[in-house]
């Protein structure tokens, strides 16, 4: 088994990816387990902060490091709040919680007819805190923006973000169903293709 730190103290997020990666032979351990602070994330993209999450892990524990950055983008706000999800209300002052965030996402769309949105999920794997070739995947879960919440699963925008095909929200389906075609599963269907694919030429 080779040690991974995960760049994160989510617990769900450790559930998750121990799932998906331990048949690869990844034994997977939070940073907060190694007693690592949480990296500084100052960049305008995902990729970036993700990757300098990433190198921070693997710098401070000595290992492999596994980082994940997400958000959601509205196409009629050129994509914000992007990597501000997290924070969007308190870029106008308001308290950060996600009753706020919806508050402000949904003060922003007022008379905008484009609803398109859609979150993305970026995962940035690293050897070592120098490695010239970071192992990065994507995941894009596209869907609209809806002014009236609905739904009592999931976090964030969830009640908010409106599957057309499914016509449910996010916060509508099941966890299951949500970790099976969200951005974070795509993303990490992606990265194990990406390990196989490494690791049968054997240059994990
Ligand atoms: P993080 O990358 O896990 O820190 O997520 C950043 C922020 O993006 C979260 O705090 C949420 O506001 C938003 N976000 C990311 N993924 C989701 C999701 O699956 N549902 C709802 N909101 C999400």
């Amino acid at each position: 088994m080779q040690r991974l730190v995960l760049a994160s103290n989510n617990t769900g997020k450790l559930r998750e990816f121990t799932a998906l990666l331990a048949p690869l032979g990844f034994d997977i351990v939070t940073q907060g387990d190694l007693g690592i602070p949480e990296a500084e994330e100052p960049y305008a993209t995902f990729v970036e902060n993700a990757l300098t999450k990433a190198r921070h892990a693997s710098r401070l524990s000595g290992m492999a490091a596994l980082a994940d950055d997400s958000g959601i983008c509205v196409d009629a706000l050129d994509g914000a709040p992007g990597v501000y999800s997290a924070r969007y209300a308190q870029t106008v002052g308001k308290p950060k919680s996600d009753a706020a965030n919806n508050a402000h996402l949904i003060s922003q769309l007022a008379g905008k007819l484009n609803r398109h949105a859609h979150y993305y999920c970026v995962l940035v794997m690293v050897r070592h805190p120098d490695d010239p070739r970071p192992i990065i995947a994507e995941g894009v879960w596209a869907g609209e923006v809806v002014d009236a919440p609905r739904g009592n699963g999931g976090f964030g925008y969830d009640p908010h973000f409106l599957l057309p095909q499914l016509g449910r929200t996010a916060a509508e389906l099941s966890a299951d169903e949500k970790n099976t075609i969200s951005h974070r599963a795509l993303a990490l269907q992606g990265l194990v293709a990406r390990l196989q694919t490494f690791g049968a030429k054997g240059c994990i």
